[in-house]
């Protein structure tokens, strides 16, 4: 429950900036914070002074063991156990913790999706502390956030790339701010991830067993109650639910993680969570942090969390918006400014967005791929996963009349006149109305909005600051030679607009016209999540990835690979689970209904001659057609499981998941749900929509 001082509980498990200031002695204090800020290696003195004191600090806070807490290419994170303790020779013991033990760690990690990179022979790889995100405790475990290599160098996981490109998006920016004449130590990428989930009672998630395997629900007919209403959206908080909020907000205080807001979403049971921005590695981190939490508080409220893009057919999905923007130490680089030259510098960040946007729409598309994520986006009955930008009527408005050289009247009737008159600020409520964009500059930051809800955002993050980074270099390149640096910069973003504004569009992106608008301008519309993956290793992405120094050619390729086993991995236990239910529940049940019905005609019939049972009859005829149909939709599943799994390779194996088993899946699913929808509701055997989403 909420305690009486949350500044107190706040960061409490923390060893932040505030604790190694308190308890480190202040030379190595200052030394650590200048390795971090240049992002060098910590040599093994220092290592082995903050360890001795991240030690004591963490087990007076009740720690006996530490982990390095890391993200592997497909999972969430992962965690490796280590006491602190070592034995003495006289049977007493001593709590340890070297510099050695915090810098780097070895796991045994040989089962960790690789895509080709290591042979198990050579499965070793180690984790190195990330010391620009601070440690933590979890469980009684001491958790230091660290990225994970291969002993040839070749980073094995999420936070690695990331760091790379937020390294790269850092040195570009700086070298445009220097020609506005502005020194800056470093810029970071900014993130602020809203993250959506259901909550549903844990007795209902616990007897469905597409729930506790896959995260969705592979069957359930539509209820007679939807979304239609819209009632729930920001609608009251259940007791129950917000009793859960209320502990979350506390677990997550404690580890520094700066919970905001939190209201009701669209769906009924839907829910959102929005934190502080933070710096972009930090918010990762804290988001995988909070999908945890979100998962283990739920439990002890006697509900379950569900975070998958898609849980229920028929009912919005989950996304995890991803609001990013670039700052200085104390600028927010896409924050229009105050002045004419801060107009300058603002629209050349808002056109090195633009045109990354535009160049690399299929690395963006790929970034968010995701078994889960197809049934939100590009899939059956989902908005087109067509990368667009919205950027609200007034700032088209301005970018289309410097691109014209005309001019253009705002309705605050401050005219616009590059270098000379003041842009002004754009309201949040103006720019913030288009919910169907998949990209939506919002004031003073962009929301990417295709994120799934479940996803680990360092990819789609690596892939903004790569992307931008690598225009921010093609214009300090140019700007840096420019003989006239104001009318350089004009002419830039006057070019970037001419060329790049097919990528805007302000209107409704989850329409028919749209998908066709698109098509004419020639953006990229890849339905397929398996083909959609393959943007990670097209020659110009590689080329893209390894100009940043962010990702290598056999780092791209591994990468590709390890998605697109993980696509086919997923979806496999979605189809073995659908079989295992049908065959196993669903055919049963309806068996057994049918049986009391025949049983019920005789009786009704050797009570009364000629009596009318046509109601019986037809809901026997009927649900005996649909469990055959279930039955044989299920034997073609399984024909179809079989294929993909003697598929050569991974990219055919992915195909045909794609292709055959998902509507294999949905015939399957249609039978059944067709049966559930006139079997007796005591006899089906799985909590319904209506019960689950409609609970008092
Ligand atoms: P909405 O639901 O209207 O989109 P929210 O308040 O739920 O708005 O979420 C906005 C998110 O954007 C918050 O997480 C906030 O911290 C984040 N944000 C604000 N400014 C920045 C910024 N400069 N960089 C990154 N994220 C930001
Ligand atoms: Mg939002």
């Amino acid at each position: 429950m909420a305690p009486a001082n949350t500044k107190e509980i706040y960061g409490s498990l923390v060893f932040n900036e505030h604790v190694m200031k308190e308890r480190l002695p202040s030379a190595t204090y200052k030394s650590l914070k200048a390795t971090v800020q240049r992002g060098q290696p910590l040599d093994l003195d220092l290592a082995n002074v903050v360890a001795s004191v991240m030690r004591d600090w963490a087990i007076e806070k009740g720690a006996t063991h530490y982990t390095h807490w890391f993200q592997p290419m497909s999972g969430m994170t992962s965690e490796k156990h280590d006491s602190f303790l070592s034995p003495n020779r006289d049977g007493t013991a001593i709590m340890e913790f070297s510099g050695k033990e915090l810098v780097k760690g070895e796991p045994d990690a040989s089962s960790f999706p690789n895509g080709g990179l290591r042979a198990t022979a050579e499965a070793r790889g180690y984790t190195t502390w990330d010391p620009t995100s601070y440690a933590f405790i979890k469980d009684d475990t001491l958790c230091i956030p660290t990225a994970f290599c291969s002993w040839t160098g070749e980073a094995l996981d999420k936070k690695t790339p990331l760091l790379r490109s937020m390294k790269a998006v850092s040195t570009q920016a700086k070298r445009v701010l220097a020609l506005f004449g502005k020194e800056v130590t470093h810029v970071n990428a900014t993130v602020g991830p809203e993250q959506e989930y259901f909550l549903i009672k844990e007795e209902h998630f616990n007897a469905r067993q597409d729930l506790v395997l896959t995260g969705r629900t592979l069957f359930g007919a539509t209820p007679a109650k939807g979304q239609e209403l819209e009632e729930h959206y920001f609608g009251v908080i259940r007791p129950e639910v917000s009793a859960f909020m209320k502990d979350l907000d506390n677990e997550l205080w404690k580890l520094g993680v700066p919970s905001k807001t939190k209201h009701n979403e669209v769906a009924p049971c839907q829910h959102e969570m929005a934190p502080i921005f933070d710096r972009c590695n930090v918010a990762v981190d804290h988001n995988l942090l909070t999908m945890e939490m979100m998962r283990k508080i739920a439990k002890k409220h006697g509900l379950a969390c569900l975070l998958h893009e898609k849980p229920f057919e028929g009912v919005n999905g989950s996304g995890k918006h991803n609001n990013w923007s670039l700052s200085t130490p104390d600028m927010n680089l896409l924050d229009p400014g105050a002045t004419p030259k801060d107009n300058l510098q603002f629209l050349i960040f808002l056109a090195a967005v633009i045109k990354a946007v535009d160049e690399y729409q299929d690395l963006l598309r790929m970034s968010i791929v995701s078994a889960g994520n197809e049934h939100r986006l590009g899939g059956h009955e989902a908005p087109p996963a067509i990368v667009s930008i919205f950027m609200g009527e007034v700032l088209e408005g301005i970018l289309n009349a410097i691109a014209s050289d005309s001019e253009y009247v705002v309705p605050a009737a401050a005219k616009i006149d590059l270098g000379v008159e003041v842009l002004p600020q754009f309201a949040k409520d103006d720019t913030d109305r288009n919910r169907t964009s998949p990209f939506a500059f919002t004031g003073n930051k962009f929301e990417f909005r295709m994120p799934g809800s479940s996803t680990n955002i360092s990819d789609a993050n690596t892939i903004l600051n790569t992307a931008v980074a690598k225009e921010l270099k093609g214009y300090a390149d140019e700007l840096e030679q420019a003989e006239d640096f104001d009318k350089a910069v004009v002419a830039l973003i006057k070019r970037t607009i001419r060329d790049h504004k097919r990528v805007i569009f302000n209107g409704n992106g989850y329409s028919k016209e749209w998908e066709e608008e698109a098509a004419r301008r020639g953006l990229y519309n890849e339905p397929s999540a398996v083909e959609a993956l393959s943007a990670i290793v097209t020659p110009k992405n590689i080329q893209l990835f390894e100009q940043m120094g962010v990702l290598s050619e056999t780092e791209c390729r591994s990468r590709y690979e390890v998605k697109l086993e993980h696509y086919a991995k997923l979806r496999h236990i979605e189809a073995v689970t659908m079989l295992e239910m049908a065959r196993r529940q669903l055919i049963p049940a309806t068996s057994a209904y049918m049986d009391k019905i025949a049983t019920g005609i005789v009786r009704k019939r050797k009570a009364m001659e000629g009596i009318s049972c046509k109601a019986e009859e037809k809901v026997l005829l009927e649900l005996t057609r649909c469990t055959d149909a279930m039955s044989e939709t299920a034997d073609h599943l399984e024909t179809c499981v079989e294929q993909a799994e003697a598929a050569c390779d991974s990219l055919e194996r992915g195909r045909i998941y794609r292709n055959k088993v998902l509507p294999a899946m949905e015939q399957l699913r249609a039978a059944a749900d067709a049966a559930e929808s006139i079997c007796g509701k005591d006899h089906w055997p799985l909590p319904s929509y209506s019960t689950m989403l409609f609970y008092v």
